[in-house]
């Protein structure tokens, strides 16, 4: 059985609905992961935010303007009354469920029972299509087998004992759709996997049903050697190896979810990244296999913030770095990069939430100086110590960029540097011209 997913826009509209059975209905069994429609989830978060400041006039007027969006969908995509007073039915009940909450109680467990009703709409919405159509199909109800536990991970045992009695309730059925993003957490209330989370959900069905090919459908071809929005003449990649698309995922191809590669690693279940608006293409292939090419790619993360840590007790002391990472571990703030010296320690973060008080529990034992408005620039491939001379190409190439600090070494896959974010697009530049 394979999982597809396809995101957002390419179930954006009727007509993108439309396209989208040609690319599913093959008679390949298969598990469909979709998306809401574009747009849908950063309108529920809108009216989440409008309920938390009790603004009662403006949750009122987006949820009229997203009902009336998805009223004006159905007219096109249904064709018989049946299946478009079904779809009106539909979403009757989702508006209806939405005008029920009220500002005077709203609390997160509601806003994430609001971002749910995305993917549940486009869902149903597509089902019945299929259904009018008279293509077979069966809605998997994600809410019935999704979970994530305590710490907001994927609880892999709970997903795997309780997808299969779903899937067996429909034994000869080729053709399941079920909700991306969302899930219920470890006290059964429903939860999402955080934005972009799709992705996610699609390896981990495919991890859990074993799938043999988890194939994620966006609208470009495959992952990018680089960014396609600052450089020119950038080219997809066809194959990269788990390790390589994860450094490549966390760091700043928006293409997939960063954590959505270990599911797949996991279990060894190849990953294939394809193109609704040119299903023909070849893409990008994702598995354990190591290639030759040593650059597979550049990618950039914005909104870095980097902080110094000097401290003369440091020298020949041990437990010093322990201390300074208890204080992250303690505010769950993840640490990108690191650099060391004999006196002085610089890490990053992207999640400045707790920063403050990180800071001030710093200056407890050491000096500390605070950097932000950084970008993280990191070239993956394959650098294993047979192949030498990768590092001088790299350096030579960013001659004329001012460098703040450098990973190498940290992962046979990632050299990064950290820079000022104004440099960026000319460090990609030079990058691009000098690797590829
Ligand atoms: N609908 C969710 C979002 O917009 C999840 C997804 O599209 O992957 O973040």
């Amino acid at each position: 059985m394979r999982v597809l997913k396809f995101g957002g826009t390419s179930v954006g509209s009727a007509e993108r609905m439309h396209a989208l059975v040609h690319l599913i209905n093959d008679g390949v069994p298969k598990i469909v992961v979709l998306s809401a429609m574009s747009g849908t989830t950063n309108n529920l978060v809108e009216i989440s935010n409008a309920l938390y400041a009790k603004e009662n006039e403006k949750v009122k007027r987006l949820i009229d303007a997203l009902e009336s969006k998805y009223n004006d969908v159905i007219k096109q995509l249904y064709k018989t009354e049946k299946a478009l007073s079904r779809g009106k039915q539909l979403i009757d009940s989702h508006f209806d469920y939405l005008r029920a909450f009220t500002i005077d109680v709203f609390t997160v467990n509601e806003e994430r029972a609001i971002l749910a009703q995305g993917e549940l709409l486009s869902t149903a919405l597509f089902h019945y299509y299929l259904e009018e159509i008279g293509v077979d199909s069966v809605l998997l109800p994600a809410l019935n087998f999704m979970r994530i536990d305590e710490n907001d991970e994927p609880d892999m045992k709970h997903i795997e004992t309780h997808i299969q009695p779903e899937l067996a309730k429909d034994p000869g059925c080729k053709l399941f759709i079920t909700q991306g993003f969302i899930c219920r957490n470890a006290f059964g209330d429903i939860d999402n996997l955080k934005r972009g989370g799709s992705d996610y959900t699609a390896t981990i069905i495919g991890a859990a049903i074993r799938s043999d090919e988890i194939q994620i459908w966006t609208d470009i071809d495959g992952m990018h050697n680089n960014d396609p929005r600052i450089v020119d003449k950038t080219h997809p990649i066809a194959e990269l190896s788990f390790d390589e698309a994860a450094e490549l995922a966390y760091f700043g191809a928006k293409i997939l979810h960063p954590t959505c590669i270990l599911p797949a690693q996991m279990r060894n279940i190849p990953v294939r990244l394809l193109n609704t608006m040119q299903p023909e293409a070849k893409g990008t292939l994702i598995s354990s296999k190591a290639t030759e090419d040593i650059f597979k790619a550049v990618a950039a993360k914005d909104g870095i913030t980097a902080i110094k840590i000097k401290s003369a007790r440091m020298l020949l002391a041990y437990g010093f770095l322990r201390s300074v990472f208890e204080i992250f571990e303690r505010y769950k703030t993840p640490i990108d990069m690191i650099a060391t010296s004999e006196v002085a320690v610089s890490l990053t973060i992207d999640n400045v939430k707790n920063l403050d008080e990180i800071v001030k529990e710093l200056r407890e034992f050491c000096s500390v100086e605070v950097d932000t408005d950084l970008s993280i620039v990191c070239v993956v491939g394959s650098f294993t110590a047979q192949k030498q001379g990768y590092a001088v190409r790299i350096f030579d190439a960013l001659k004329n960029v001012p460098i703040r600090m450098i990973s190498y070494g940290g992962s046979e896959n990632n050299v990064s540097v950290l820079i000022d974010t104004k440099l960026k697009k000319e460090a990609l530049v030079a990058l691009n011209n000098g690797l590829f």
